[in-house]
């Protein structure tokens, strides 16, 4: 249930809604809007009278929420959430770029990786200090030492950086460090993890679990939003399907249909569901074409020697090209709502 307020509703108005809610053992959530808040009613089980909020002053309407999902929905937001960070805005119809290496491997490598993309146009760096990988015996990342190494990877090039959490233990250095904290498709539905992103001061990436529908990543979305946090940005990297020409399908359909239900920002990346980097410019360019609110693209300075992904990471000079016909493309058909 959303409790729609009026234009000129007041301060005075929203409190008494809320009152009126939480009296009758609910939790009111106020929306803050384009040019009026809606409150939204979560934790009802069962359905609620709706009579008992229509005669209060300053509300415009009582509507049924449909969804499963409530926060992340556009029946209860319409319009786009907008996360800044730095100079990258998503869900404003622009295409931030997120680029670099899988792994952080070293000071070194990280720096030279963060200028390449820089200078190519990518507004934020990423790097896995925690790697979540399928073999024990692969590397695993620095760490805490990895999240300094991409700290002082910002403080040369001014870019922000994102990389994963994957765990709850971690979570504080990872939050610390980090200007936007990612949760991997492994943990899409770790719901512990969630909730703790959902206690987080920083944005979230959440990508969606391998073989998870559009619906239950949305319902990982709304955990994170309803432990508070509205900053989450949903990244969809491909779905396990029986295919062995790619390493993952990317599912670009579920980018309209999530837009349809969403107001939250829908980036893609290519790079883990293409797997080799032939496929990755393509479907980088498609992702830019259909009206994605970012991309994500692995890049390497060295991808034969790369510790991680080396197979799908681009060279920095293909990953400058791309970025050119990205932005055309973008230009010419991509920007959507
Ligand atoms: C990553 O972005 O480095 C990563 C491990 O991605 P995913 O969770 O999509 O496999
Ligand atoms: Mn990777």
């Amino acid at each position: 249930m959303l409790v729609v307020m009026k234009k000129g509703a007041t301060e005075e108005n929203i409190q008494a809604a809320v009152n009126s809610i939480e009296k009758r053992g609910y939790e009111a959530r106020p929306i803050p809007g384009g040019d009026r808040v809606s409150i939204g009613i979560l934790h009802n089980k069962g359905s609620v009278d709706a009579a008992h909020f229509m005669g209060l002053e300053g509300v415009k309407e009582v509507i049924a929420v449909t969804k499963p999902y409530k926060l992340v929905s556009r029946e209860i937001k319409p319009e786009k959430t907008v996360i800044k960070v730095g100079n990258a805005v998503f869900g404003d119809g622009t295409l931030p770029v997120i680029s670099g290496p899988c792994a952080v491997e070293s000071q070194e490598q990280v720096i030279e990786i963060a200028r390449a993309v820089k200078a190519a146009g990518a507004q934020v760096f990423r790097g896995g200090a925690f790697k979540p990988r399928t073999s024990p015996y692969s590397f695993q990342g620095h760490g805490v030492k990895g999240l300094e190494f991409l700290a002082k990877a910002r403080e040369e090039t001014g870019l922000p950086f994102a990389t994963e959490v994957m765990d709850i233990e971690n979570f504080p250095a990872v939050e610390e460090h980090a200007d936007i904290v990612q949760i991997g498709t492994r943990n899409m539905q770790n719901f512990s993890l969630l909730k703790r992103a959902g206690k987080s001061f920083r944005p979230i990436i959440l990508k969606r679990g391998m073989s998870a529908t559009l619906q239950e990543w949305l319902m990982a979305a709304e955990y994170i939003m309803e432990e508070g946090n509205p900053n989450v940005i949903l990244c969809e990297r491909g779905v396990r399907t029986f295919v062995r020409h790619s390493r993952n399908t990317l599912d670009l359909s579920v980018i309209p249909a999530a837009k349809k239900e969403t107001h939250l920002p829908l980036i893609v990346d290519p790079s883990h569901a293409a797997g080799v980097r032939d496929q990755v410019i393509p479907l980088a360019l498609a992702s830019a074409a259909i009206g994605a609110d970012g991309v994500m693209i692995e890049v390497h300075h060295k991808p034969e020697e790369a510790m991680s992904d080396g197979a799908q990471s681009l060279y920095p000079d293909q990953f400058a090209d791309l970025m050119k016909k990205m932005t055309a493309i973008h230009a010419l058909a991509g920007q959507g709502s």
